[in-house]
């Protein structure tokens, strides 16, 4: 391999996972480069409801969501597919922000203390004690540690044949940004015949509508305007939504083939954080919360380690 560049920790996708750790280890005087695939801000499939339980950690990195215009969630609502409503306090409570602004801020704090370079991995190979990683634009690097944090379903996981890519998963999202009246402080999930969907407003006001379903709900459907009138409007909640709400997207963001198989934590020496390491059902409402934890524990055990000197082999 030609002379490139090193770093000691490598991070592949700047998702939350992947920034919070770059945050946390380049505050802690590493030196991290993370390789994210597309342009900050962008967005993405999700409910874009945050549990509290991270706040303390984010606020100790310097990054502030509340600050950002999240909205505070207090109150949670949940329909059965007839409609029946229940509704009760959040104890611990949570935050609405999008994706778009949430990630961007995350990045916006990474640059101060690490190099960020937009492009797609393409291979990451672990030889003589170092990895070497290519990206699709030709760039090469070599790393003491790559992080694995790219989420639920990558071209790196069909290369190396991770076991949850040869189940095929039935389960797709879409989501996308509505101008509707609801009030700011609740989260509600709404069922419907096949999944369900979850309203919450971001920090612009907008309401993030984002459901979960199967291809065999889906498949005898048209297209996604047809399923949403002809599927979620079987709920009341939903059929007012849409009734009465106004995209603000051009079309629905869609994602397929979410998995939430068991996954392995290493593979090849890479250390994976976020979904990359295991997805627990959105319905839960935390698998952001999670993917900042899993940044948070890692950081944690590999700075104690460097400092005491620790093998590789017990970091993994
Ligand atoms: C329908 C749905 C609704 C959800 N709702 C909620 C919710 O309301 N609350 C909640 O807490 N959780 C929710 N989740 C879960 C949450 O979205 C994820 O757990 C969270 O995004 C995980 O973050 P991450 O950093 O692991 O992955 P991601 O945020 O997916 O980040 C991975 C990044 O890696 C990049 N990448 C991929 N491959 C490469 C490559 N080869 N090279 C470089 N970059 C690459 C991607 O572009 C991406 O930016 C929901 C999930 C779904 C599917």
């Amino acid at each position: 391999m030609a002379k490139c560049k090193h770093v000691e920790v490598l991070i592949v996708g700047g998702g939350l996972a992947g920034l919070t750790a770059g945050i946390h280890l380049s505050q802690h005087g590493f030196e991290v480069l993370l390789i994210e695939k597309y342009a900050y801000p962008h967005h993405k499939v999700c409910g874009e409801y945050v549990s509290n339980e991270v706040l303390p950690y984010l606020n100790g990195l310097g990054v502030d969501p509340i600050k950002e215009g999240a909205k505070n969630i207090s109150l949670f609502e949940i329909s059965n597919t007839k409609g029946e409503l229940l509704s009760t306090k959040l104890p611990l409570g949570g935050f609405g922000i999008s994706r778009y602004h949430l990630d961007n801020i995350l990045y916006q704090k990474l640059l101060e203390t690490a190099a960020v370079e937009i492009a797609t991995v393409s291979g990451v190979c672990f030889l003589n004690e170092i990895f070497e990683v290519q990206t699709q634009h030709g760039n090469e690097y070599t790393a003491d540690f790559v992080l694995g944090a790219y989420g639920k379903r990558s071209n790196l996981d069909i290369q190396w044949k991770r076991d949850f890519v040869q189940k095929p998963s039935q389960w797709l999202g879409v989501k996308a940004h509505y101008d509707f009246n609801m009030p700011e402080d609740i989260v509600a999930l709404h069922n419907f015949n096949g999944g369900y969907c979850g309203l919450s407003q971001t920090e612009t006001g907008a309401v993030n509508a984002c459901y979960l379903t199967t291809y065999a709900a889906f498949k005898k459907h048209k297209n996604i305007e047809v399923f949403q009138k002809e599927v979620l409007c079987e709920n009341p909640h939903l059929k007012h939504f849409f009734n009465n709400a106004n995209l603000l997207f051009d079309a629905p963001l869609t994602i397929s083939q979410v998995s939430f198989s068991k996954k392995e934590t290493v593979m090849n020496h890479v250390i994976m954080l976020g979904d990359t390491a295991g997805l627990i059902h959105p319905l839960c409402g935390n698998g952001m919360a999670m993917a900042i934890h899993s940044a948070k524990l890692f950081s944690e055990i590999f700075i104690t380690s460097k400092k005491t000197g620790q093998s590789r082999q017990a970091i993994e």
